[in-house]
């Protein structure tokens, strides 16, 4: 960590349990010859864990600042986003609605079992776009509205700038635990699904990471590095350091999304089973497998160097292993 740099202090609420571990994965490190950390963001303390917690606590701080009652988010049918912003939303007392894209969802396996029971309001928006889903939200939110209420609105992922400031203080995180063992941190290698935590590691990097590299896998086909580079620059403002500014360029990502988003991919679950096998590591089929698939490539094809220390963030998951159909397996 590059000494303490000023930035605007901003409001969250502590909903996780921070710092989450970081520790050396000698084993996969061994498998794979380069020397691997893992953040176990896995375990953010709320709900199966995830990626989503460091975002929603600012996210809601602002949600309970404008006196909202009630919270809407979406995502896929299997959102861990949607399902830790129900779980957050229950330790606050707030109601939470979960307007989810799905055709056809069969069942309540995985995150739809535990939204359940989080007792959160689930719709189903019969679609495959999310405009569509927008269009819905604002409909519903403007019935609220109507009704007296105080609707407060999450994108996807919660991948705005203020969410991504979650994972500008996880890279400080990470960089104040190496600074404490002795060790030089690289590169960080995470999963770019919406953009946010991918965005914020990087700004994160950018003002105290000393040269650390951020490389995002992604798991959607999708314009990531512009996504990416604008919300660096929004959380760059955040922060009151708008002299940090990147163009699209800036951001690394490396695609590795097999068949499509949450389409399990052979190469996802071979690198399940390494992490698996190797430190008894369990990784989810729709974002951190893939991730780990993309690791693997790279260390194969030499994109990351022999003499690298490369953390690579567990960004949650758990609950879409328990909703994999194997028929849907493929390259
Ligand atoms: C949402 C999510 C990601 C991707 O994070 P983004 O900020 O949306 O890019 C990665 N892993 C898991 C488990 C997630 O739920």
């Amino acid at each position: 960590m590059s000494g303490e740099i000023e930035t605007k202090r901003i409001p969250k609420l502590n909903l996780g349990r921070f710092p989450t571990p970081m520790y050396e994965l000698a084993r996969l490190g061994g498998a794979l010859g380069r020397r691997i950390l893992v953040k176990r963001d896995d375990l953010s303390g709320v709900s199966t864990g995830g990626n989503k917690v460091r975002k929603l606590e600012y996210l809601l701080y602002d949600a309970v600042d404008q006196g909202a009652d009630i919270v809407l988010t979406t995502g896929g049918a299997q959102s861990n986003h949607a399902m830790l912003t129900a779980a957050c939303c229950n330790m606050l007392c707030l109601e939470a609605m979960l307007v989810l894209k799905g055709r056809g969802v069969m069942g309540r396996a995985g995150n739809l079992m535990i939204d359940e029971l989080l007792g959160a309001e689930v719709r189903f928006v019969d679609t495959d776009s999310y405009g569509d889903v927008y269009a819905e939200m604002a409909r519903i939110e403007d019935g609220l509205r109507a009704k007296g209420r105080r609707p407060y609105h999450i994108p996807v992922g919660g991948s705005v700038p203020l969410g991504t400031l979650g994972y500008v203080d996880c890279a400080r995180e990470i960089f104040s635990d190496a600074l404490e063992a002795g060790v030089k941190i690289d590169r960080i290698v995470c999963t770019a699904g919406s953009g946010g935590t991918m965005a914020g590691l990087l700004l994160g990097a950018l003002l105290y990471g000393d040269g650390c590299r951020v490389t995002g896998v992604a798991v959607d086909d999708g314009p990531f590095e512009d996504v990416v580079a604008e919300l660096v620059n929004g959380a760059a403002e955040l922060l009151g350091r708008g002299d940090v500014h990147i163009s699209a360029s800036d951001a690394d990502v490396y695609p590795c999304f097999g068949a499509g988003y949450a389409r399990p991919s052979k190469a996802g679950l071979e690198a399940i089973r390494l992490a698996a096998k190797t430190e008894g590591l369990i990784l989810d089929p729709v974002y951190t497998g893939k991730t780990m698939a993309g690791l693997v490539e790279m260390c194969g094809n030499g994109k990351i160097g022999a003499h690298e220390t490369v953390v690579f963030l567990h960004s949650g998951g758990i609950a879409s292993v328990f909703a994999i159909d194997p028929a849907d397996i493929v390259e």
